[in-house]
């Protein structure tokens, strides 16, 4: 007989942080996840009754992760809600009464195919249904009816600038006093069509752009062409020259354009056009789904990137998360501009004394309008290239000592630059967590309004799909609030 006073107790290698709720990747049943701490970095591992364990990088920064939860602002209740809590989450969306943020961003998708087929599109863009402008105006009324003040509209798809009525989508946001618009593009449309670029002069939204690097073999792997850079340049020229503001959205992932980020971030900077760059960790979704989880790209990777790439001009320390969301969800650093000259505010003011929420420091120890302004700006309703952000941008100059307090607003929007990143969560990374506080959601035609990564990761892209297209099929086109889109989740 074996004495066990003789034998040794193994040690785990990882240290068993918390315990949260997740999918799983096979099935997408919700199941218990534990996220653990290894070698500083932060995983998530999970087990799924009929398709085993999983386990995958969620942020290659453990101390980070950790000490982010400073940075988690009491969420902000919508004026409505869509659902009622029937299932649980992630089950209910949305916005349901568990729901811990309003929606600072409504994402509205007008179609579901493209003028590309890139092998990394989350939303596997084909041919399926185009809403109405008729129900884009509903899900504009009903946005507003939720929100009160509503911040930000996002038009995307598929490619939204191949909807027929895009532009009178365009101006139906801008009509209901959506303080910012936005579109989001590859650009194919714009660097061609004369017509739609006067059509865009007109209504000038905030342009999000796709544009993942500049060698051939980056286009080639995420988004199949191999030569579309000159046409994306020319988009942006174009752009420029109708006074269109920019923000370059690259999907970053590891051995294909890792090395590029610093060189986009260089060209940004000298672009008339270009505001900012959000950086976007490619996540697996959609038809990009095979790959090895534990080698996925994670904010803290592409920081670290972006210190090496750009010999300091931009450092880790000095990107702080986003407060309104869940803190792993978003960091970001603002920039004053001076010709070769580019400094982080971070680095002349003590951002993060300002979005501490724990520390709950008396509100006379902080200077309040300083802190408004940071917490407009260290949001995801903050638009680059908008008064609103520029008027911030000012008070936290002056606070600096920097001389944007006196420019123009004009003067100071082309003075300011943002660099964001953005790590949205698939089937492998899905914390219930994150989703429970997210700020940006997809807006339906039926009222609903369901979390940017529950819509991609749950199955409710793929559901909205179906019945959308079913009801463009019978002639239907208008998909109002009377008619309720169903879903059925494995329990
Ligand atoms: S993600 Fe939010 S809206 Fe959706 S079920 Fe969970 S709590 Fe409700
Ligand atoms: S990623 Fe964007 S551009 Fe590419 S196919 Fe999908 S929707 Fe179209
Ligand atoms: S979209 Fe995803 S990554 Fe962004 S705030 Fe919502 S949960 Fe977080």
């Amino acid at each position: 007989m074996h004495d066990p006073s003789l034998m040794k107790r193994d040690d785990s290698d990882y240290v068993f942080y918390e315990l949260t709720r997740s999918i799983c990747p096979d099935c997408r049943k919700t199941i218990d996840a534990s996220i653990l701490l290894r070698d500083n970095k932060v995983y998530m591992r999970k087990r799924c009754p009929e398709h085993g364990v999983f386990e995958s990088l969620v942020y290659a920064d453990a101390q980070a992760y950790c000490a982010s939860s400073k940075f988690n602002k009491p969420g902000s209740i919508p004026l409505a809600h869509s659902t009622s809590v029937v299932n649980g989450c992630p089950s209910d969306c949305g916005l349901c009464p568990d729901h811990q943020q309003h929606a600072c961003v409504g994402i509205i998708e007008v179609n579901s195919a493209c003028n590309m087929n890139c092998p990394l599109c989350f939303a596997k863009a084909a041919a399926g249904f185009n809403l109405t402008l008729q129900n884009v105006e509903a899900i504009l009324d009903h946005f507003v009816e939720t929100e009160g003040n509503a911040e930000v509209v996002q038009f995307s798809g598929g490619e939204p600038t191949i909807h027929p009525e895009i532009i009178p989508m365009l101006r139906a946001a801008k009509a209901r006093n959506i303080r910012h618009v936005m579109l989001n593009t590859n650009g194919k449309r714009i660097a061609h069509d004369d017509v739609f670029l006067e059509q865009l002069a007109e209504l000038r939204p905030a342009i999000y752009f796709q544009f993942d690097g500049f060698e051939r073999r980056t286009y080639e792997v995420l988004r199949g062409e191999p030569d579309i850079l000159e046409e994306k340049l020319r988009a942006l020229d174009r752009l420029a020259t109708i006074g269109c503001h920019v923000v370059l959205v690259p999907a970053v992932e590891r051995g294909v354009n890792d090395h590029e980020v610093g060189r986009i971030v260089k060209f940004a900077l000298e672009h008339p056009a270009i505001r900012g760059v959000n950086f976007q960790p490619a996540f697996h979704s959609g038809r990009f789904g095979l790959h090895d989880p534990l080698q996925r790209m994670t904010i803290p990777d592409i920081l670290r990137a972006l210190e090496l790439q750009t010999e300091g001009l931009f450092t880790y320390g000095d990107f702080i998360p986003i407060p309104c969301c869940f803190p792993t969800c978003n960091s970001v650093t603002y920039a004053y501009v001076d010709g070769e000259t580019v400094t982080p505010l971070t680095r002349l003011l003590e951002v993060d004394d300002y979005l501490d929420y724990l520390a709950n420091r008396a509100v006379v120890d902080l200077d309040i309008e300083i802190k408004t302004a940071l917490e407009a700006l260290w949001s995801t309703s903050a638009v680059p290239g908008a008064d609103k952000t520029a008027s911030d941008f000012a008070v936290t100059c002056a606070a600096c000592g920097l001389p944007g307090g006196d420019l123009s607003l004009s003067e100071l929007t082309s003075r300011l630059f943002v660099v964001m990143l953005q790590d949205f969560m698939d089937p492998w990374t899905f914390n219930q967590k994150n989703v429970m506080k997210c700020c940006k959601a997809i807006l339906l035609p039926d009222g609903k309004q369901i979390p940017f990564c529950a819509y991609n990761s749950v199955g409710y892209r793929e559901q909205v799909r179906k019945q959308l297209a079913a009801r463009n099929g019978t002639g239907r086109h208008s998909v109002g609030n009377s008619q309720p889109l169903t879903f059925s989740f494995p329990h």
